[in-house]
């Protein structure tokens, strides 16, 4: 593993990331949403995701930006980087399937939405999400740069922390007591045994 490899690994992740999603972003903008918990808070936070997972990131492949924050470039580090990005668009992929036309880019409840419960949606109840951690994990296992690499893991983190609970907060008031039990049998982003 190289430098470049690992970068041009990551930015094969982008586009696969993007490639897996563009198809349901096009059909969900056919299905009417009912309730929304959309509002300058989730734009912000949108925001702050896609800088630290995406812009932040593509600007230091093309141009090395920051050079101050550079660091010594691990192999080892690159290759774990690489199982973490596979991992990432595999789950974003079932993900997405499991899904299907319940899927917003925002905090939306679609018309006749169906509350996922099983394939990866069976023990976990953020499994995107959990996709999206391992793209933050392998963005910085794959980019030797302090502020590069770890901009996935706080941009993400913002969102992530900042929406989960309004999130559970619209499923339990649109499926009450379904969404209550499916809390108690599931973990957030990992699986949960017992
Ligand atoms: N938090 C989920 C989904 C992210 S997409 C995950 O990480 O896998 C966000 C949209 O998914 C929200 O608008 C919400 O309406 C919808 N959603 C979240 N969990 C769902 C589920 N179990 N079944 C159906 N839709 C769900």
């Amino acid at each position: 593993m190289t430098p470049a490899f690992s970068k041009i690994v990551f930015v094969v992740l982008a586009i696969g990331w993007y490639l897996i999603r563009y198809e349901y972003a096009r059909r969900s903008r056919r299905e009417k949403i009912v309730r929304s918990a959309r509002g300058l808070r989730e734009i912000a936070l949108l925001l702050i995701s896609l800088t630290g997972l995406g812009i932040l990131p593509l600007i230091y492949v093309g141009t090395a930006f920051p050079h101050f924050a550079a660091y010594t470039f691990q192999p080892v580090s690159a290759w774990l980087g690489l199982f973490s990005a596979i991992a990432a668009l595999g789950m974003f992929r079932l993900t997405h399937r499991a899904l299907g036309r319940n899927w917003s880019i925002s905090l939306d409840v679609r018309e006749d939405h169906q509350l996922v419960t099983n394939g990866v949606y069976q023990r976990i109840r953020h499994p995107m999400y959990s996709a999206f951690w391992l793209w933050a994990i392998a963005q910085a296992l794959l980019l030797p740069n302090w502020v590069a690499g770890l901009a996935g893991l706080v941009g993400f983190g913002v969102l992530f922390f900042g929406r989960v609970a309004s999130e559970e907060r619209m499923m339990l008031e649109t499926f009450g007591d379904s969404y209550r039990s499916y809390m108690a049998r599931t973990g957030r982003v990992f699986p949960s045994i017992f």
